[in-house]
């Protein structure tokens, strides 16, 4: 199908007084359009990062965004001037984040800011931006609308604040709905209510999705398929049942023997021994290389990323035998 984003080679460095670290090195993603794309990968393995990137957020300096393309429909945004940024943040791009109280404004009501912000992309008066946050809240089943917009965002629940975050991500009808961990502050209930509502959503209204998450049960909830980072290299991407059913990355079969239970610690990925590498000084080769029980010295040179399966490659020796093919759809 259709490709609706597409990174390559994208690269991004952070300066700090420690040195220079190179946070994503050569990262290359396709999203097609209208499907949901997770990012799965630890706490600074880059995945923010990158999704920060395609909406130009990265803060310059310290970081710096050194090589790649980052195309919507054909259109680099790393090239676009501040006119038609405004324009691609607007319309085209929405980001929802972990903690909505960070993109709503305490001293307003969420009525007052839903409505400025409907009536910055569509021509409405009060009274028709009025009836159309109420429509939005239902949808995210909010049915109470009338109460909700009078109140202030410190008076609703972090699930209902992100409800409203959803609700306003989506009413400019955009083709892109970035969400960096958007349920990760939630209890495990309301975060499978959210995560239910933003599904539906996105897919009655055809929205590509990027997802950004550490958890691989929220993988398997959401998405259709999924790129697995670690040190800011992608290692594997797949249809989500083809990484379930086989995971082939040293990786990533790390990553799928710590799927917590529930009342685990979600962040915690004990059985993979070792830590993650420095990335101001990372190894030349395959990052997880000073991880990985399968180490040779080929691993010394980066990997390219493997045919495994139908719509599935890893970038990992072990599979080199495999057809050698680059990820393009
Ligand atoms: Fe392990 Fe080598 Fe594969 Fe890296 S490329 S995961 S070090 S076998
Ligand atoms: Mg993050």
């Amino acid at each position: 199908s259709e490709i609706l984003l597409q990174i390559q080679d994208l690269s991004v460095e952070f300066s700090g007084y420690r040195g220079i670290a190179k946070v994503l090195d050569r990262v290359s993603l396709s999203l097609r359009a209208g499907e949901i794309f997770g990012v799965v990968g630890e706490t600074g393995c880059g995945k923010s990062v990158m999704a920060k990137s395609v909406l130009r957020l990265i803060p310059e300096p310290p970081g710096r965004i050194t090589s790649g393309r980052i195309l919507l429909r054909g259109e680099d945004i790393l090239q676009a001037d501040n006119r038609r940024l405004r324009t691609i943040r607007g319309n085209l791009v929405s980001m929802i984040f972990q903690e909505p109280m960070s993109s709503l404004n305490p001293v307003f009501t969420v009525g007052n800011q839903m409505r400025e912000v409907l009536q910055l992309h569509r021509p409405l008066d009060r009274h028709a931006a009025e009836t159309t946050c109420i429509d939005l809240l239902r949808r995210v089943q909010l049915p109470d609308a009338a109460s909700i917009l009078a109140k202030y965002p410190h008076e609703l629940s972090g699930g209902m604040r992100q409800r409203v975050m959803i609700a306003m991500a989506l009413s400019c009808d955009p083709d892109l709905l970035i969400a960096d961990e958007p349920t990760t502050a939630l209890d495990v209930t309301v975060q499978g209510q959210v995560l239910a509502i933003l599904t539906r959503l996105t897919k009655e209204q055809g929205v590509t999705v990027l997802f950004i998450t550490h958890d691989m049960g929220v993988v398997a909830q959401t998405c259709n398929r999924v790129a697995v980072m670690y040190a800011g290299h992608v290692v594997e991407v797949a249809e989500v049942t083809s990484l379930f059913a086989a995971p082939r990355h040293p990786y990533t079969k790390g990553l799928m023997a710590c799927i917590p239970t529930i009342d685990e610690d979600r962040e915690t990925l004990a059985s993979i021994a070792g830590t993650v590498p420095e990335l101001i000084a990372p190894p030349p080769g395959c990052r997880f290389i000073a991880r990985c029980p399968h180490a040779k010295a080929v691993c010394n040179e980066r990997p390219g990323l493997f045919s495994v399966g139908p719509d599935h490659f890893v970038a990992c020796h072990l599979y080199r035998s495999d057809r050698r093919q680059e990820e393009s759809t």
